[in-house]
């Protein structure tokens, strides 16, 4: 048999499967492409990957067979059993020092004892996330992964050759061991939720207290698009909010309000529970998709719980309006990102994973959804800082937060004013608010524990005395 052509396989010819094999052919790498139904794979080569160096197997055994040492086989498959399939039916084909992939959307424990059962056999593996969706796949999507080290060298090239650019630099790097890549794509997809919330808080504010049409708030956005907003998510809501269906009228106004979630949301804010992180955002973000579901409990609660009714005239200097929501979303956007930064520090103490900070905003940087001219301060704030603390403490981030402060609160007051549920903002004042006391009414919560609970309490050093030590009870 002649010398295999293949420079990496690839199993999964869904969506991204068949797209992210599309982007490496067109970057020069010949590509060995399975699937577990095994018509789609002749199908696919007569079709989108006709004349591409795109070579077709029809079983794993094949897949092997075609691919240079050390092999180098990328899954896009469903989460969850078929990755563990996979693996399992791939493992007698493969050798030591053999590379696996996992570009899906796998829960970062489930990447952890992959890793560790696949170290065992001296299989090194790699879980790393992709986002982007379709778009990001073919053209170029943030890539981000993580696992054993010893696979970076070998598969660095063309991660980094397909991967999307921002100012010339790759949007994927090294993220660190086991399953970090997963872990900060977890991370980057809880952080899409705020970011998505932030934005339809925005757009309720505007329409309801502003009073403006989806036409003049898609033309609000265009402009904020253009300033320290300027991100993905800000232009397709613009987008949105100006087409009209057939009849005339915003189609967005006739799509029933109630949001769905596949559960990396709820991923990332179970897991800052567990590290005891207050990534508020992000679970007000997951928590207002729910209260968004249970949409016929709304409805009836809207005809018998009475709230403030909000005049015509509400606001009178609308562009002031304007002005301060738009410091309010760029606030509460840094608090969310801090946020993020923070729960990621956490996940590197607590799991001793070395990360890399700088990286992992540029990752963000291009290629996926929250892409935003926003990550490229955040990643120059690491480069500059990679131990920061926290982002707030970088001059640049505190500096922006003092100047949108008023406007922020002003939009805050108003939503409370007139009855309309801005969770996000809401919760990112109030963490920054928390964030910056140095005193915090836990004293009375300690006593009060201490009071039922006999849980004792510490006391502040300047206030002990013979009678009042660490440990005394009420
Ligand atoms: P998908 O719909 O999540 O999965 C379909 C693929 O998985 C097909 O190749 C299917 O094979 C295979 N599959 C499903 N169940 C299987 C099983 N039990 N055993 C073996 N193979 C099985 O595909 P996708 O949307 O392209 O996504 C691929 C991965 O990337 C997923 O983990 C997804 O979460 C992640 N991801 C998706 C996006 C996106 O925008 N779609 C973005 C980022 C990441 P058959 O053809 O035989 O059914």
């Amino acid at each position: 048999m002649s010398a295999p052509k293949g420079d990496i396989g690839l199993i999964g010819l869904a969506v991204m499967g068949q797209n992210l094999i599309l982007n490496a052919a067109d970057h020069g790498y010949t590509v060995v492409a399975f699937n577990r139904t095994v018509s789609k794979v002749d199908h696919f080569l007569a079709n989108e990957a006709k004349g591409k160096s795109i070579i077709g197997a029809h079983s794993v055994e094949e897949l092997v067979a075609n691919l240079k040492r050390p092999r180098r086989i990328i899954l896009l498959v469903k989460a969850g059993a078929a990755v563990d399939a996979f693996i399992q039916s791939l493992l007698p084909h493969l050798e030591k020092g053999d590379i696996i992939i996992d570009g899906g959307n796998s829960h970062f424990p489930d990447t952890n004892r992959r890793f560790e059962e696949l170290k065992e056999q001296g299989i090194l593996f790699v879980g790393s996330g992709v986002s982007g969706g379709e778009e990001g796949a073919r053209y170029g999507p943030s890539l981000m992964p993580g696992g054993h080290k010893d696979a970076w060298p070998h598969i660095k090239e063309i991660f980094q050759a397909i991967a999307a650019k921002s100012d010339g630099e790759p949007c994927c790097d090294w993220v660190g061991d086991a399953g970090a890549g997963h872990y900060v794509k977890m991370v980057h997809n809880g952080i899409e939720y705020g970011d998505m919330q932030l934005i339809c808080e925005a757009y309720d504010l505007l329409k309801r207290v502003g009073g403006f049409e989806d036409k003049e708030i898609s033309d609000i956005f265009a402009k904020w698009n253009k300033g320290v907003l300027d991100s993905f998510l800000i232009e397709i809501s613009r987008d949105i909010l100006k087409y009209n269906d057939t009849d005339g009228t915003p189609l967005v106004e006739k799509i029933l309000d109630t949001a769905g979630q596949k559960g990396t949301g709820k991923w990332t804010a179970i897991n800052a529970l567990d590290l005891g992180m207050p990534v508020t955002l992000i679970g007000e973000a997951v928590f207002a998709r729910c209260l968004s579901a249970i949409k016929s409990e709304r409805t009836r609660a809207s005809k018998v719980l009475g709230g403030p009714t909000i005049p015509k005239d509400a606001i009178k200097d609308k562009q002031a309006f304007v002005d301060e929501l738009e410091q309010a979303l760029y606030a509460s956007k840094i608090i969310s990102y801090a946020q993020g930064f923070m729960l990621i520090r956490e996940a590197a103490r607590d799991y001793k994973w070395d990360l890399n900070f700088p990286s992992i905003a540029l990752m963000w940087r291009g290629g996926c959804i929250i892409r935003s001219v926003f990550l490229g301060e955040i990643t120059a704030a690491y480069r500059q800082h990679p131990d920061l603390e926290n982002l707030l403490f970088h001059p640049f981030f505190n500096n922006a937060i003092t100047k949108a402060q008023s406007g922020w609160r002003s939009t805050v007051s108003k939503a409370v004013q007139y009855g309309v549920p801005t969770p996000a903002f809401s919760t990112a004042l109030a963490f920054y608010d928390g964030y910056r006391s140095e005193r915090l009414p836990a004293n009375l919560l300690q006593a009060q524990r201490d009071y039922f609970g006999a849980h004792t309490f510490q006391v502040l050093p300047e206030a002990a005395n013979d009678h009042l030590k660490v440990g005394s009870n009420i």
